[in-house]
């Protein structure tokens, strides 16, 4: 009985925080081992900081930002978690008739929402036929990826945090983590619950900062929402953000926010960009063909939409 004082005396909630793939990353798990916890956090970001390396198209070095540079010219070789995730994007794309694109970069790239700049209806014009991810050649025997129209480019933003968070909850699990929480900007996974008692994740208002629509009570599930106010700058009263049409390169203006709630996070990443960009009928229509999947949306009246299986809370 003594033995087990110490022990019992030592668990307890780690918390750690770090700025990783351009927003806040934090992990928060339930460990009784000092040392096992510490060495749980130090696991879970030295990865998340590596797929940052990978897939970034901040770092010109990144295999990401090589693949953009030479993939029309030959196969580029890139790692597994890449050949992974464009796979995994292409379910989307599938699913919803192209609204999600890792190719809508070929466009995208023209933005900036810091410097408050964006393309001319011409430029828009001459980078859209290089927005297709059927052009995209994955060989994952070869383990490279290939374009197969000049001018095109990826990027992984929409799906790679929550592909990070899967990643990290994987490894706690199996570094014996039974409680845990990861969360990189709008995407969070919950391992397991928070002993006894469910996580409490809130669902932002888009247009109040600190205000939440709802509040939803979760254990072992992934919840990601994509909004309209991440990243984004205004002219002329129109808002430009970092969500666009693929068909159009025009930013999404159907939704505010789409909240999806689902098995992992890499499903809810992709899919809150996806309805996000679907709007509240066709994307609310998706999601009730996803067994297991829910979502909360805020249309672009700030009026409230919850899929059949989610009775609001409060
Ligand atoms: P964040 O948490 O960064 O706001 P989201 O899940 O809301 O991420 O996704 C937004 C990101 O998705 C954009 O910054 C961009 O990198 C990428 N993206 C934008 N439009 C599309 C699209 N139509 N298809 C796939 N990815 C997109
Ligand atoms: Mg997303």
């Amino acid at each position: 009985m003594l033995g087990l004082v110490p022990a019992l005396a030592h668990a307890e909630w780690y918390q750690r925080e770090e700025a990783i793939m351009g927003t806040r990353v934090a992990v928060e798990l339930w460990s009784e081992d000092a040392a096992l916890a510490a060495r749980a956090m130090d696991t879970v970001f030295a990865e998340m900081r590596r797929t940052d390396e990978l897939m970034s198209t901040y770092k010109p070095e990144s295999q990401l930002s090589q693949v953009n540079a030479h993939a029309f010219e030959r196969p580029v070789k890139v790692d597994r978690e890449i050949i992974d995730v464009v796979t995994r994007s292409f379910e989307f794309s599938r699913m919803s008739n192209g609204a999600f694109d890792v190719t809508y970069a070929s466009v995208g790239y023209l933005y900036d929402y810091r410097a408050h700049q964006r393309p001319t209806a011409d430029q828009v014009a001459a980078a859209l036929p290089a927005v297709d991810w059927r052009q995209v050649q994955v060989d994952p025997q070869a383990s490279t990826i290939r374009f197969l129209k000049p001018g095109m480019r990826i990027d992984l933003g929409g799906i790679a945090k929550g592909y990070a968070v899967d990643r990290s909850i994987e490894t706690l699990r199996s570094m014996g983590i039974a409680h845990a929480m990861v969360n990189a900007g709008g995407d969070t996974r919950l391992l397991g619950d928070r002993r006894g008692k469910p996580w409490i994740v809130g669902v932002r208002d888009p247009r109040n900062d600190g205000r939440m629509v709802t509040r939803l009570p979760l254990a072992d599930e992934a919840i990601s929402t994509s909004g309209d106010y991440e990243r984004y700058f205004e002219e002329d009263g129109v808002r430009y953000h970092h969500i666009l049409v693929p068909g159009t390169g025009e930013s999404a203006r159907e939704v505010r926010s789409v909240t999806i709630l689902g098995a992992d996070a890499t499903q809810t990443d992709g899919l809150s960009t996806t309805v996000f960009v679907m709007g509240v009928e066709r994307g609310m229509q998706l999601v009730s063909r996803l067994p297991g999947v829910e979502a909360v949306i805020v249309d672009r009246d700030g009026r409230i939409y919850y899929s059949d299986g989610l009775a609001p809370a409060e």
